[in-house]
């Protein structure tokens, strides 16, 4: 475990001009995903991570699905109007909690289905929940999107939870990659996406020529990439008591950045140690770091998109 000790001098940066917003790139975000889910996939199944790498297999094929749905939507975006009266409000300019999804996501929901059952090489298990979200009503799968945007996990359903936000990270994608950096501004919370609302899966620290060295936190549904001083909680913004934890000889670019005061923490990866690395499938793979951490007394800030876990029953 490293401590860092001098945030002071990381806080210096910030004045500098610093890219605040990153907003999605719809011609690849996904695909980027994939190829990296496969890559971990790969060294996953030689080493002892066999589950694992079936199931980064899995989020492979539904990450390509993903790309192929994004290329062909076509929803608009929101008004000028709308957006004017977002930003007059300093709220999300498309809120994941009650925006009027157009009902063509759930055609995506099905195209993502049918990627899996096509593949062919899946767990019968998986196979039945796609067949069963194929035939679900549009009102059961829209309880479902709504009981996922609003965290109420008693009505999740685990199992097809990973295929829903799949299709929901589509269509909430497609409406971030609509927006220039300039349309959106930073919210009052700066833990939460300020272009849907939504927390941010992991953070990572760029390498390219723009926001090298800079760090941000990567939407979980709409990908769009907000800067957050490095050294800082994620969570609850105290920048004393952050914490860096890795696997011995694990992949020395993620890390778990731990808060000891509010006792969460979130990964944090660093391009620079290496170019492939992408938030929600090195979060994804990294399922030692999260038991390190739960045995040290930490909670995760907030889950994976693609892994849906139902808290333990309360005592
Ligand atoms: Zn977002
Ligand atoms: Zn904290």
């Amino acid at each position: 475990m490293q401590r860092v000790l001098d945030p002071a001098r990381i806080e210096a940066f910030a004045h500098r001009d610093i890219p605040r917003i990153r907003v999605p790139d719809r011609a690849d975000v996904f695909a980027k995903r994939a190829r990296r889910l496969r890559q971990l996939a790969g060294s996953e199944s030689r080493g002892h991570g066999r589950a694992i790498g079936d199931y980064l297999r899995l989020m492979d094929v539904v990450a390509e699905a993903q790309q192929a749905a994004v290329t062909n939507l076509a929803v608009s975006r929101p008004s000028a109007e709308e957006i004017a009266q977002a930003r007059a409000h300093r709220m999300p300019l498309v809120h994941a909690v009650g925006l009027r999804r157009d009902p063509c996501w759930r055609g995506i929901l099905g195209q993502l289905c049918d990627a899996v059952l096509r593949s062919r090489e899946f767990p019968a298990g998986v196979r039945d929940t796609c067949a069963r979200l194929r035939d679900s009503r549009a009102q059961e799968i829209e309880a479902q999107a709504d009981a996922l945007l609003t965290l109420q996990s008693a009505e999740i359903d685990a199992a097809a939870a990973p295929f829903v936000m799949s299709a929901l990270q589509v269509y909430w994608v497609h409406l971030a990659s609509q927006f220039v950096a300039a349309d959106v501004s930073q919210l009052e919370v700066p833990g939460v996406c300020p272009v849907c609302g939504t927390l941010p899966v992991a953070s990572i620290v760029r390498a390219d020529k723009d926001s090298q060295g800079y760090r941000y936190l990567h939407c979980a549904l709409c990908a769009t990439e907000w800067h957050m001083v490095r050294v800082t909680c994620s969570q609850c913004l105290a920048t004393q008591d952050i914490a860096y934890h890795s696997i011995e000889g694990g992949s020395d670019a993620i890390r778990a950045e731990s808060c000891g005061s509010c006792r969460s923490y979130r990964k944090i990866l660093y391009q620079e140690k290496d170019t492939s690395v992408e938030p929600v499938a090195d979060d994804l793979a990294s399922l030692a770091l999260d038991l390190l951490l739960g045995e040290a007394g930490y909670h995760r800030a907030s889950g994976n998109p693609l892994l849906w876990q139902n808290p333990p029953e309360p005592v």
